[in-house]
């Protein structure tokens, strides 16, 4: 998919203001005394920075504040925010990264959990980078021997995936698949961050009664929203389980290249066995608590 990646713009102008607070520093120390508190403030006023939405906008409907909308626009990480971040409460309610995007947005009309995921990860980006610079790094494991790869990544040049097929009817969350095997029409939607909550709680469940092995069909069952006409959802999670594993690896792989977002992937080579290729990188802790 190589061909299909956008160079990543607006996240590289942002890494190039936010990576040189030396300049900052410059400016600051040219000021004299007496005017130094007003200059503080005008220097410190907070930019607002324009972030893409790889879904342009197109899956929301009419009354959503992220209707149409391409770009969204954010003020950029702050002290306050900060504060957002070390705040034992919201981190033990596990809502802080949806505090956190709630108080840098401009709009506060946007409905932060009903986002996609793809342009969740957009805005938290282009928010860890404002806050932070694009420099992120983090451990992945080798492909090869498992052995640990400590890895800074360039979080300016993640390219975006802009939504590239149109929903069944326009302003919608569906998308139709036709399933090669039993040549049956699929519908199915892109998860949103309160999707996602959700499939980590039934994750967690079936990981209790060690019920391991749905876990492909479980993330079907919740994109899926209707095989060839039937909607109901008992019924689906009683048809993923019996598709064909060849309709169910192309659905999943539909959904996965068409999937709007930021290619959270990158090129590493291992030092203990010389392997290279691609890798996932993980948003960990690191991500917005950097050491
Ligand atoms: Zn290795």
């Amino acid at each position: 998919m190589v061909g299909a990646r956008d160079a990543n713009e607006v996240f590289k102008e942002n890494a190039k203001k936010f990576d040189t607070p030396d300049h900052l520093k410059e400016k600051k120390k040219q000021h004299t005394r007496d005017r130094a508190e007003e200059d503080f403030m005008k220097e410190f006023e907070i930019p607002v920075e324009s972030v893409p939405v790889p879904s342009k906008g197109l899956v929301y409907p009419i009354s959503s504040s992220l209707h149409s909308l391409e770009t969204v626009d954010i003020t950029c990480m702050t002290a306050k925010d900060e504060n957002i971040l070390t705040s034992r409460a919201l981190i033990r309610k596990g809502t802080v990264l949806d505090t956190l995007l709630k108080s840098c947005l401009v709009d506060k009309t946007i409905n932060v959990p009903n986002m996609l995921v793809g342009d969740r990860n957009a805005l938290m980006i282009a928010i860890r980078i404002t806050g932070y610079g694009s420099d992120y790094s983090i451990a992945v494991d080798c492909t090869s021997c498992s052995e640990q790869i400590q890895e800074t990544f360039n979080l300016s040049e993640l390219p975006i995936k802009r939504l590239k097929i149109e929903p069944i009817e326009q302003f919608t969350n569906q998308f139709s698949f036709t399933l090669p095997r039993l040549n049956k029409e699929v519908i199915f939607k892109f998860m949103t961050g309160q999707d996602e909550i959700e499939l980590t709680k039934t994750f967690e469940r079936a990981r209790k009664i060690n019920d391991i092995e749905s876990v492909v069909t479980t993330q079907l069952v919740n994109s899926i929203l209707s095989i060839s006409g039937i909607t109901d959802k008992g019924k689906i999670s009683r048809m993923v389980p019996n598709m064909p594993a060849i309709d169910s690896l192309a659905l999943r792989n539909f959904i996965e290249e068409n999937e709007p977002g930021i290619e959270m992937k990158s090129f590493v080579t291992c030092n203990n066995c010389g392997w290279d290729g691609e890798v996932d990188i993980p948003i960990g802790v690191e991500f917005f608590w950097p050491k």
